[in-house]
């Protein structure tokens, strides 16, 4: 963010706003802990704020603090559009493009009031009157905290706020492994741990709180997985059926895709989930090194995000799209072998 930016914002912040703070669809760690981060910090200000999330999220991230606050707009409809409405500054974490918010982008795109993006995704969409984009960042999470910080309010950083910004660096970092985790995100690591975030407790709450219909369902993912050593790719597929017969609730197949990267010189992974209701496979890849999943995602299957970690979705049958999947990777094998 440049000076004029963070001017900018220091002016429209002076003045009480009413503010409704939006992150992606089907958030994640990151999407939701930026999200109630910057809620927290807004409100402290004596701003009015609200969280509107596009729609459920996992039960792994549903003890965060200012959790109950969140607004869910397929639940609540005429409650979020009416703030959305009433609205005077809104802002969009982790996310830059408004496709990104499903059944909601239409009443985003009709919302009178200014934008505010802070986001880490490839290619943002020209929508806010300030975007913060940054693809080198390894989380909005790690960005609110620079904000804030901008905004010379790092003292004003709570225990409440410290612990949503260490989930969703400690989400999108894969504990802090991933190319993108900098000494800068340890060091504002240990600042929110300083600030009161219990480090241990909160991997505790997002890792290890597990059903036992969660790790059969693993199971079932793993020894459906098929591995392509010639294009140094593995695969898991996971039907609807699959996912009805192990009490499939929201988020319980994240991270399955990352077990194909511990294979040893597998270099892309992904996983393709069955989704009946929206009649589509919802995709997720992921690769290690200079493979870019979001350039295969955004050529292949109507999606995107980082060089390593992206989505995407295909409208055919799980058959019809992993046979177009393997069709796809037989021009990727001189890339895929560099
Ligand atoms: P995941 O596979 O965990 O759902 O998503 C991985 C990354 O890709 C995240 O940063 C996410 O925001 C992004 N992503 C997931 N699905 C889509 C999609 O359909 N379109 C775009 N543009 N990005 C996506
Ligand atoms: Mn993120």
């Amino acid at each position: 963010m440049n000076s004029a930016d963070i001017t900018t914002i220091k002016s429209i912040l002076s003045q009480p706003q009413k503010i409704v703070i939006v992150p992606h669809k089907n958030p994640d760690g990151d999407a939701m802990g930026s999200c109630l981060a910057l809620y927290g910090f807004l409100k402290g200000m004596g701003h009015t704020a609200h969280v509107i999330a596009p729609n459920d999220y996992p039960k792994f991230l549903k003890w965060m603090p200012c959790n109950e606050m969140v607004i869910n707009y397929e639940w609540e409809t005429q409650r979020a559009q009416r703030l959305l409405d009433e609205s005077s500054l809104i802002f969009t974490l982790d996310f830059n493009d408004l496709s990104r918010v499903g059944q909601m982008e239409s009443a985003l795109r009709e919302a009178k009031a200014d934008f505010i993006m802070i986001d880490h995704h490839q290619q943002p969409s020209d929508y806010a009157k300030v975007t913060y984009s940054d693809v080198s960042m390894s989380s909005t999470c790690e960005m609110v905290y620079n904000f804030i910080d901008f905004l010379g309010g790092a003292e004003q950083v709570t225990k409440e706020i410290a612990t949503n910004l260490y989930t969703g660096i400690m989400t999108d970092t894969g504990s802090f492994k991933y190319r993108s985790t900098s000494s800068r995100t340890h060091r504002v690591v240990a600042e929110l741990i300083d600030r009161g975030a219990e480090n241990m407790e909160i991997h505790r709450q997002v890792f290890d709180t597990n059903s036992p219909s969660r790790l059969h369902l693993l199971g079932v993912a793993l020894s459906n997985m098929v591995i392509l050593p010639e294009y140094r790719t593995a695969y898991i597929t996971l039907t609807q059926n699959e996912l009805d017969a192990h009490d499939f609730k929201k988020g319980d197949t994240e991270g399955f895709v990352n077990y194909g990267l511990t294979l040893d010189d597998i270099v892309f992974a992904l996983i393709f989930i069955e989704n009946r209701e929206e009649g589509i496979i919802k995709i997720s890849l992921r690769s290690v090194g200079d493979f870019s999943v979001n350039e295969f995602a955004r050529k292949h299957f109507q999606g995107g995000g980082h060089d390593n970690a992206a989505g995407g979705k295909s409208d055919l049958s799980m058959e019809e799209t992993i046979d177009q999947f393997n069709t796809i990777l037989k021009t990727y094998k001189s890339r895929l072998n560099p």
